[in-house]
């Protein structure tokens, strides 16, 4: 198979297409390394990259045309950069979106788009399912622009299904951690074994009580593949992530715990923490039942597994830094 992927530099697209080109495939990489990094891809062998923009349609048809499947990725990502640069986040996650919609439809190329488990917003529910309200906050608070916007990409998709039957796939990923993923725009795994590391106070945001379910990329890239080869899935929207929750505060110690560290935790207010515009979420668990019986779906790898690879992945890097 020729395959497309867009941000394929990036943290979970360098991943995929890893797998991908593992299994025999031919892989395009459409990265504006904005956020993504070459040195994420430059040691997959045999792997061909444009860099470039998703809003460039005209590279976009180009690349469209030369594959079987597309893969969007491509995004404006990670609570800091949504806050610093909302224009950007809404532009490349609208528009970005809505030209690779219009390209593989007009090759009648299957596409899958990555959407986010932040469309669920601010609801207090226990599990999110995929069929839920979205809870999001006003516009003034700028954190919400990356939820409205994915959620645009979705209806937008959905539309494309429906009045042209493009065969498009929905994926809502939840807090996705592994080996590249970096704390520069905000992410708070590698935020905190990075502070752990270095024997720096691990940043606590609020009291720390809030959850979140974190889910290893290892585990969540087979499943893409296998939902955009799933014909029969097309025109669906999945949850794809971990259901176990840990507190935040939890979680820094656990990583306190298990890189052996010196570090303290400091609770940072919010106020502190963001500038204005910022908002949490209090919880964020997915419903798994919907892409387990869809695709016999389960996560593996234990969070204590996580934060140990993530801790090793780290360590390399910040040796090469020093
Ligand atoms: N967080 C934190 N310290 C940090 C970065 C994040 O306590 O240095 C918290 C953040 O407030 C949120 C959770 O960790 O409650 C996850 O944040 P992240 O930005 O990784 O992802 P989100 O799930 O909010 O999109």
């Amino acid at each position: 198979m020729d395959v497309l992927v867009t941000g394929g530099a990036g943290f979970i697209g360098s991943h995929l297409c890893e797998f991908l080109v593992s299994r025999g495939d031919r892989v395009l990489v459409l990265d504006d390394l904005s956020t993504g990094r070459f040195e994420n891809i430059e040691h997959i062998k045999g792997i061909e990259c444009v860099i470039d923009s998703t809003l460039n349609q005209e590279v976009v048809r180009d690349l469209v045309k030369e594959v079987d499947l597309v893969f969007h990725l491509a995004a404006t990502v990670g609570v800091r950069l949504v806050i610093e640069h909302p224009i950007n986040t809404i532009v490349n996650n609208i528009r970005g979106t809505e030209i690779v919609l219009e390209e593989s439809c007009r090759y009648r190329r299957p596409l899958l788009i990555t959407s986010t488990s932040e469309v669920y917003g601010k609801s207090a529910k226990e599990v999110f399912e995929e069929e839920d309200d979205q809870i999001i906050g006003p516009p003034h608070k700028h954190r919400w622009c990356y939820a409205a916007s994915k959620a645009i990409d979705e209806f937008l998709a959905l539309a494309y299904w429906k009045e042209k039957r493009h065969p498009v796939y929905i994926v809502r990923l939840f807090n996705i951690v592994g080996p590249r993923q970096t704390g520069r725009y905000g992410m708070v795994l590698p935020t905190f074994v990075t502070q752990a590391l270095k024997d720096e106070p691990l940043t606590v945001f609020g009291d720390g009580t809030q959850t979140r379910s974190f889910a290893y990329v290892g585990d969540i890239v087979p499943a893409l593949v296998k939902i955009i080869e799933s014909s029969h899935l097309a025109g669906q929207v999945f949850n794809l992530g971990n259901d176990k929750p840990v507190r935040i505060i939890d979680l820094a110690k656990k990583v306190i715990e298990r890189t052996h560290s010196k570090s303290e935790i400091r609770l940072i207010p919010y106020q502190e923490a963001y500038p204005n515009g910022y908002e949490d979420m209090l919880r964020r668990v997915p419903c798994l039942k919907k892409i387990r019986d869809a695709i016999g779906y389960l996560p593996k790898t234990t969070l204590e597994e996580m934060i140990d690879i993530v801790a090793d992945d780290l360590k390399r890097r910040l040796e090469i830094s020093s």
